[in-house]
């Protein structure tokens, strides 16, 4: 089969066995007469199907009983508008910490809605590390601190959280939920656009803690407070019904791997792997701080355009594909998400060792 090695961000590629699976059940979905495409969302069927999915995934993150989990419409883009909508209060602020393109779009729409400072930003060194931060920055009346647990664009990555004291902290983990193990209970909000670690696009997975729903002021659509999703458990209208069944299958097959430790371990070989080669390199190098390096979007360069094009030429013609860097930073990105196998990784180093025989 002529499948590519796909290091997209996002949409990214898929397990293999999850796309068979629903390949093979696409017209007659768990034996019920009819693909889940054509099911009614009110229907037994359907329900079995959402359910199954919020619950796996419950047991998976270890998510408390203190906590709702939805599935949305409007991608991670609508949470940066739901989450002060339905938590900043007026004359209250809400704080984000700036650590790339998307918690600055994150923070544009909480302007919009109140106020919102930034609790601190790592934009002046071009987002190359996640910025310190000093534990007690926060006023009373603050209402939540936003942050980006893994920045897709810069390859960074979130590995230890401010001391907020009773501040809930809201995370946008759309490229790494379930990549590695959270303790949920660290945040009052957890989101994320499923296409990248959990299915295709056109859903949006959003954990929140209960006493944080509810808030919205009444001026609030109904389609955008919380309150009405969570009343109705994601069926208040038609929800994205395909992407919640692709969910529940992406998650049986974390399953069958051993669950998030195993992938979690498995994440870790993949990406030291990708950055030892970078490292050891004579053309490429990373420009990101060490500590600070995502393990799911691994952006590298040889710091000259031309160059950089010739590699994506060549990893091209031997079926790696999407390496191309966001156009904001130039250069490659290798995005390792959970369905990439260790295979394709090895195929990108290999690619890189030869073309850096041809350049040198
Ligand atoms: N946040 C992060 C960290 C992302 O990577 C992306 C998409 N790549 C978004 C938000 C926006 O997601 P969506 O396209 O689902 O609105």
């Amino acid at each position: 089969m002529d499948r590519l090695v796909n290091f997209s961000a996002g949409p990214s590629a898929l397990p293999l066995e999850v796309l068979q699976r629903a390949q093979s059940e696409l017209v007659n979905t768990n034996a019920s007469g009819m693909s889940v495409m054509e099911m009614s969302h009110r229907s037994r069927e359907f329900e079995r199907i959402l359910v199954n999915a919020q619950s796996r995934l419950k047991k998976m993150m270890n998510i408390p009983d203190s906590y709702k989990i939805l599935f949305l419409q409007g991608g991670a883009s609508l949470q940066f508008s739901m989450i002060p909508l339905n938590l900043l209060q007026t004359d209250h602020k809400a704080a984000y910490l700036i650590t790339g393109s998307w918690s600055k779009k994150a923070l544009l729409e909480a302007e919009k809605v109140g106020k919102a400072k930034i609790y601190a930003s790592s934009e002046e060194n071009g987002f190359k590390s996640i910025p310190s931060f000093s534990q007690s920055a926060l006023s009373p009346d603050t209402d939540y601190l936003h942050i980006t647990g893994n920045n897709t664009i810069e390859g960074t990555r979130i590995t230890e959280l401010p001391d907020t004291g009773s501040v809930p902290i809201v995370t946008d983990l759309s490229s790494s939920i379930l990549s590695e193990r959270i303790n949920v209970e660290d945040y009052g909000v957890i989101y994320a656009g499923a296409q990248k670690n959990l299915g295709p696009s056109g859903v949006t997975v959003v954990i929140i803690r209960e006493d944080l729903i509810g808030r919205a002021s009444k001026a609030t659509p109904s389609m955008l407070d919380y309150a009405t999703h969570v009343k109705a458990n994601s069926l208040y209208n038609t929800p994205p019904t395909f992407g919640i069944y692709m969910i529940g299958l992406v998650l049986e097959w974390i399953e069958s791997l051993g669950g998030i430790d195993e992938l979690e371990a498995r994440n870790h070989e993949k990406a030291s792997f990708l950055y030892d080669a970078i490292d050891q390199s004579s053309v490429f190098s990373s420009p990101i701080n060490k500590k600070d390096r995502s393990l799911m979007n691994i952006p590298f360069t040889s710091l000259d355009p031309d160059t950089d094009s010739a590699f994506l030429h060549f990893a091209e013609s031997k079926g790696l594909v999407e390496l191309k860097g966001h156009r904001s930073v130039g250069g490659m990105r290798a995005s390792l998400y959970n369905a990439m196998p260790y295979e394709g990784v090895e195929r990108l180093v290999d690619a890189m060792k030869q073309f850096e025989k041809q350049t040198v």
